[in-house]
């Protein structure tokens, strides 16, 4: 039975997206079944995983939603492709499309939670990355899941990012999905030669440890992320065995373990 954990922060740019990819591959380097889902119209995970060109895609996330929502029939397995063994549920722009209908749709919270729970029995880990905000798809996200993987990059405004999340996670507990939980903060672009880093790595662990899990693993600032992300694949494939290639597999290892 897979664990559902959504990938978020409405802060954009903080490393959501690289953390999905990454962790994807580390998890299964551990014999996991993992299936990704891209919940972002920006499509940037579909492109790290060799989608050139998302929009010309017609069988994405944004097609399935759109189907639920007019009560068409569909096989969710023709939604899901397999590349480096690892499953992934693809995204488009049409994803915004989806996105303003189920804004007025009764019930929309639940849509994702509905296609998806059919899969758990197939996979180990289901990782869904979400877009730099708090609509309906990440509400869908966070209905969907058992556990939020907070990312957070070490720069200003973390804690307000954190902060905001963590307020809708315990709404969303309150009122839709009270099986949720935060698996933990994650810690991104950290940069041990940089005071601001270290105050707000330092800042993160005092608010929030010993309430919320910070991991242990933090994810280092290195070009090799930057140019892996630019030559669209994942840091396993681009520089294995790299500091940010052994912490994300650090990062599994807790996640999978701890
Ligand atoms: P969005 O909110 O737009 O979806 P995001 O939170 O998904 O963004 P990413 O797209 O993963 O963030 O990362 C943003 C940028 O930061 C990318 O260009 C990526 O290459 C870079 N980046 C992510 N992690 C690191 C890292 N550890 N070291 C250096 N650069 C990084
Ligand atoms: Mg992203």
């Amino acid at each position: 039975m897979a664990e559902i954990i959504a990938v978020a922060n409405r802060k954009g740019g903080v490393g959501k997206t690289t953390t999905t990819l990454n962790l994807a591959y580390s998890l299964k380097e551990l014999g996991k079944k993992v299936l990704a889902i891209d919940l972002d119209p920006q499509a940037n995970l579909s492109r790290c995983f060799g989608i050139e060109n998302p929009n010309n895609i017609e069988a994405t996330i944004g097609h399935i939603l759109m189907s639920e929502i007019e009560e068409e029939s569909y096989k969710v397995e023709d939604y899901i492709i397999s590349y480096d063994e690892i499953d992934i549920m693809l995204s488009s722009i049409y994803l915004s499309v989806a996105e303003t209908q189920m804004r007025v749709e009764t019930g929309s919270e639940k849509i994702l939670s509905d296609i998806i729970e059919s899969l758990r029995e197939k996979y180990d880990y289901i990782l869904i990355d979400t877009s730099p905000s708090l609509n309906i798809l990440t509400i869908d996200a966070l209905c969907a899941a058992d556990n939020v993987l907070v990312v957070a990059d070490t720069q200003m405004f973390a804690i307000v990012g954190i902060d905001e999340l963590l307020k809708t996670v315990q709404k969303i507990k309150k009122r839709v999905n009270s099986k949720l939980n935060i698996k933990g903060i994650l810690l991104t672009m950290c940069d041990s030669r940089t005071n601001l880093s270290k105050m707000i790595t330092e800042q993160v662990e005092e608010t929030y440890g010993g309430k919320i899990r910070v991991f242990q693993s933090k994810i280092p600032k290195t070009v090799k992320v930057g140019e892996s992300i630019y030559s669209s694949q994942s840091i396993k494939k681009y520089a294995k065995e790299s500091i940010a290639d052994i912490a994300y597999d650090s990062l599994a290892k807790e996640i999978c373990y701890e």
